[in-house]
């Protein structure tokens, strides 16, 4: 048995001096939903537990302004029903709400669900498996291995885990940004990088910086939310994660189109833009013909494994509906 010790500062200063006085061996713990699933796998082995779970000024709501304002420990079932949101935001509130159960939901921070880690089988499972993620300089099982829900885009020869979240990926559709304290202060970056790509080491999933939490998400409140969706394909229709998922927003103007939004999840080792498909969009009319060209075009870079490699095809679809989708709401 391994001891853990636990603490549960009452404000934002007392948690960031708390993290900072404790070692690498420390997790912060929200809703749990994630930290204690890795815990059971022997993934995750703290010897330190922060609950940040009495941070009140973490749990606030604001979506009334220029900027819609979420604190990182607002839960997904509450964000996902906010009245705002489903109107001016349905691909955020989509997002939110096809993912995992309603129970998992209720308990889940949105914090927590952004630094959820792969659900890569190998990664979770561990010995005999080689997992430069779980043990770094192992290898990668998944390579040569079981590859199907593996990354298209964004992997490396060390590598190729796919990014589970679904909010996520519809947060970098719309240029949110992240509000972060640590030991030195509060910064805020984009949330396009939040999450980094595997490269040489797979060990880490983000460029936070130790002792540092994510406070809030930010994301400005653009007339192009209204017109948007977040189309989720899964094995089965709840209760799952992405096989490949896109998040589309359009904004049309005398019938062609003027802004176009479009991320892609299940298919790539972080929440992955697709700026070109977006480019190819403007100015054309929305019709099945182009939305259709524009999934051809996000994958176009796609790089394939032994499994994986019926998501190009499944992805230029997912694509298109998810365009079509979004200029019906227009
Ligand atoms: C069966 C199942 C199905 C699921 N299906 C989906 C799905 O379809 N789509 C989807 O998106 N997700 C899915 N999930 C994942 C689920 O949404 C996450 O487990 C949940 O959102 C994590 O939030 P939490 O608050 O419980 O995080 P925790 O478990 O408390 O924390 C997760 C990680 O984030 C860190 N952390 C938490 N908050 C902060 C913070 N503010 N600052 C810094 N670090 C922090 C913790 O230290 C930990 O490493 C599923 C989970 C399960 C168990
Ligand atoms: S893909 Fe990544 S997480 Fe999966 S086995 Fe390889 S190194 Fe580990």
């Amino acid at each position: 048995m391994q001891p853990i010790s636990y603490a549960r500062p009452a404000s934002l200063a007392s948690a960031i001096a708390t993290l900072a006085e404790a070692g690498p061996g420390t997790r912060v713990l929200a809703g749990g939903t994630t930290l204690y699933d890795l815990m059971k796998l022997d993934v995750e082995r703290p010897e330190r537990i922060v609950d940040i779970n009495g941070l009140e000024e973490l749990a606030a709501i604001d979506t009334s302004g220029d900027e819609l304002i979420f604190g990182a420990l607002a839960r997904m079932s509450d964000v996902s029903a906010d009245a705002r949101l489903t109107s001016a935001f349905p691909a955020l509130s989509e997002a939110l709400w096809k993912a995992a159960s309603q129970q998992l939901r209720n308990m889940a921070s949105l914090g927590g669900n952004l630094l959820q880690r792969t659900r890569c089988a190998y990664f979770r499972h561990g010995e005999p498996f080689a997992c430069n993620k779980r043990t770094p300089g192992s290898g990668c099982a998944a390579i040569e291995g079981l590859n199907r829900g593996h990354a298209l885009f964004g992997g490396s020869d060390a590598c190729i885990a796919t990014y589970p979240g679904d909010f996520a990926v519809a947060l970098v559709a719309f240029d949110a940004q992240i509000d972060i304290a640590g030991p030195d202060g509060e910064r805020s970056i984009p949330f396009a990088e939040l999450h980094r790509q595997p490269g040489d080491d797979p060990s880490n999933d983000t460029t936070l910086l130790p002792g540092e939490i994510i406070v809030r998400i930010r994301v400005p409140a653009d007339p192009v939310g209204r017109a948007s969706t977040y189309h989720k394909i899964r094995d089965r229709e709840s209760f799952a994660f992405a096989v490949v998922s896109a998040a589309a927003a359009i904004r049309l103007e005398a019938g062609v189109v003027t802004d176009a939004r479009l991320a892609l999840g299940g298919v790539a080792t972080v929440p992955w833009r697709a700026r070109e498909a977006e480019q190819s969009l403007i100015s054309k009319a929305l019709t099945p013909e182009t939305a259709r060209a524009a999934g051809e075009l996000a994958f176009a870079d796609a790089v394939t494994r032994q499994h994986n490699a019926f998501k190009v095809e499944l992805g230029a679809n997912v694509v298109r509906d998810a365009l079509l989708i979004a200029s019906g709401r227009a």
